[in-house]
């Protein structure tokens, strides 16, 4: 199952959405089939691949962890060496090319954490495409840092106030824009999920990193036992895994987020958790925490990236299959992975990715030395300081903001810069 049956992958996925937006998604498809067979627009992908996101990305043998572990050999697929810090960026820019070759001049893009929207206004920048970001306004006043990205990279954030203005509020505000829209404007959506086209688009987008390693892993001899990639919706795992998913090995393992424990509202497991089961939300059928009423439940994990309430289709009815194998990590696994890999191998993994590290530490031990896993590092950890300092030096961090503030309501340094950047 490498990609969609009529948008179907078994059970799940599907085009769940109004009449209004039938159109712009049917059209969008014949565009993107079109696309990836026109040998113009593959060289134009794989020259901003190379020159912009910086492709391809390493695969660095973990020696010394390898060695503290005494198991199979681990590998780490550095994909957060990308230009913006993640693999969200590979989907960005695929995306926006498409819709520049589509003729549509306006960009729109939901946005939680703002990892996505970040990607997106960064690859609108480098394409000279208009870009409007939705995001809850719960989300812009926690997440500042993206925020200021965003504008930065000259995108409009737009402050969505309906429901609980958070990110599956942004996704229905952007999914409105597009219906009004749609001549104009293509909708860039930030993981394997969604309506379709959107599930085989993103993966195929995404693919770039699977194949890489495939590569790499065969010029290197590897006998691969086994890949594992953290899942929020889903588009780094799927990325990932494609090339291998028709292999028989090597065993595919998604890990989600177990947030703090079991319960509801404790993690954000769509896989096995307790609240988890199949639904319809935001256009598609797959794996939700739902209540009763088949609302979305909250979800909690320390990584921003990994607590949507929903999982892509094709991963869904991958685990289903038992092709793909699921489990999760804790807060605290993740945090203790992000020490690990920190100290050991002089990689910072961003909190997500750090689910998978989590689980490489698990398995390795229990593989022999002659098997190889590859752990995909989906970002990098730098975005994290305001999660891992809090949580690693709690009273250095607090001195440190209080400093910071007073600085910024006396420093005279500051205030001159500012001047001087109006002046520009
Ligand atoms: C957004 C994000 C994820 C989760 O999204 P997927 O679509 O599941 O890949 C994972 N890692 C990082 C670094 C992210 O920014």
């Amino acid at each position: 199952m490498t990609q969609s049956n009529k948008g179907f992958f078994d059970s799940f996925g599907g085009k769940y959405v109004a009449e209004v937006l039938r159109r712009p998604l049917d059209e969008l498809e014949v565009a993107f089939k079109e696309a990836m067979v026109d040998p113009d627009f593959i060289y134009e992908l794989e020259t901003i691949q190379r020159d912009y996101i910086g492709r391809e990305t390493p695969l660095l043998f973990a020696e010394t962890a390898t060695r503290l572990l005494g198991g199979a050999q681990i590998y780490i697929k550095l994909e957060g060496l990308a230009n913006t810090g993640a693999h969200k960026i590979n989907n960005a820019i695929g995306q926006c090319l498409l819709a520049k070759r589509m003729g549509k001049k306006r960009i729109i893009a939901e946005t939680g954490a703002g990892q996505h929207g970040v990607a997106t206004a960064a690859a609108c920048a480098k394409l000279g495409l208009d870009c409007t970001v939705y995001m809850g306004e719960v989300d812009v006043r926690r997440q500042q840092p993206n925020v200021a990205a965003m504008e930065l990279y000259g995108a409009k954030v737009h402050a969505v106030t309906s429901g609980s203005r958070t990110l599956k509020d942004a996704v229905n505000e952007a999914m409105r824009d597009w219906a009004a829209n749609p001549d104009t404007t293509h909708y860039v959506l930030g993981s394997a999920l969604g309506p379709a086209p959107f599930p085989d688009m993103v993966r195929e987008f995404q693919s770039v990193i699977g194949r890489e390693v495939k590569r790499e892993a065969a010029k290197r001899k590897l006998d691969v036992a086994a890949m594992i990639a953290c899942v929020g919706g889903g588009s780094n795992s799927i990325g990932f895994f494609a090339p291998f998913i028709e292999d028989e090995s090597p065993r595919l393992i998604g890990v989600e987020a177990g947030g703090i424990g079991p319960g509801i509202g404790e993690n954000a497991v769509r896989m096995s958790g307790e609240a988890a089961r199949d639904g319809i939300m935001h256009g598609y059928k797959s794996r939700f925490l739902l209540d009763e009423d088949g609302q979305a439940l909250p979800t909690r994990s320390i990584s921003a990236g990994l607590d949507y309430c929903g999982i892509g289709p094709q991963l869904a009815a991958l685990g289903r299959k038992g092709r793909v194998e699921f489990t999760y990590a804790r807060d605290e696994e993740a945090l203790n992975a992000v020490k690990f890999f920190a100290r050991n191998e002089g990689v910072l993994f961003a909190m997500e990715s750090a689910h998978a590290g989590a689980e490489a530490i698990k398995l390795a031990p229990t593989l022999p030395k002659d098997k190889a896993i590859i752990v995909n590092m989906s970002g990098r950890g730098d975005k994290d300081v305001f999660i891992t300092c809090p949580v690693f030096r709690r009273e250095e961090w607090l001195s440190f903001l209080h400093a910071e503030i007073e600085r910024l309501e006396s420093d005279k340094d500051i205030h001159d810069a500012k001047i001087m950047g109006e002046s520009k």
